[in-house]
């Protein structure tokens, strides 16, 4: 007798400036996906992020690699809304616009890294991220949270201690998720570039070779 396994449910976002994409993030996100039992993870590249340095190639670009990085996997989808915004990408508004467009019901995980966690307090309207949608972190093993301060008293207030209680509620939890990351950055890539080393195994091969075609970084 076949074992039913329940339908994956809700939408998971994972935002970033994928300047340019790397198999760091589609990995995560990918696991992300898996591990929260979700039915789609979608790739958020920002246009004007309010919080770090801008991004050195054009929106363009990065929409361009990240399409071509997700390529044929059926499970990610990038989501273009903060690039078509005229204001800056303030992921309050993002999260507004996809629950107004997925019901009060679906869940929807907002995904970030422990760093942006540590610093979540400096979002806009920071509060109010769990009126939309759930908080996944992604930590490395060994990880702590901030010792004291609003963040802190903010995880203890919302935290949930398994996947199962992103299922009760489509919103208002935070979840902290233990996982290897790929130890890979963008920054690492474009500084690889800029001295002319391989970057070969750690981008899909169709965004290198794009970034060769376009002649970026
Ligand atoms: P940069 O080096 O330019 O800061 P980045 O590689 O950190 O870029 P971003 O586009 O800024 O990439 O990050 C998007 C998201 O991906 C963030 O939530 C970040 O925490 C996460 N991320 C970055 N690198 C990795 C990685 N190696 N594994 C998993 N997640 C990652």
């Amino acid at each position: 007798m076949a074992i039913e396994r329940p339908q994956p449910t809700g939408i998971g976002l994972f935002g970033g400036t994928f300047d340019p994409v790397h198999i760091g993030h589609l990995r995560t996100a990918l696991e992300l996906k898996n591990a929260l039992h979700l039915a789609e993870m979608r790739l958020v590249p920002s246009a004007h992020p309010p919080h770090r340095a801008q991004p050195e190639v054009s929106a363009e670009h990065r929409l361009a690699m990240l399409t071509c990085g997700v390529d044929a996997e059926p499970g990610l989808v990038v989501d273009e809304r903060e690039l078509r915004r005229e204001s800056p990408s303030y992921t309050l508004d993002t999260l507004a616009e996809i629950r107004a467009e997925i019901g009060p019901d679906a869940p929807l995980c907002l995904c970030i890294g422990m760093d942006s966690l540590v610093n979540l307090n400096q979002w806009h309207r920071w509060q109010e991220l769990v009126d939309y949608a759930h908080i996944v972190v992604a930590a490395r093993p060994g990880w702590h949270l901030p010792k004291s301060g609003e963040v802190l008293e903010f995880v203890h207030r919302h935290r949930a201690h398994d996947v199962a209680e992103l299922k009760t509620t489509p919103t208002g939890k935070v979840l902290i998720v233990e996982m290897t990351l790929l130890p890979i950055s963008a920054t690492g890539i474009r500084q690889a570039l800029q001295r002319g080393e391989s970057i070969r195994y750690l981008v899909p091969d169709g965004v290198i070779d794009y970034i060769n075609q376009n002649q970026l970084y």
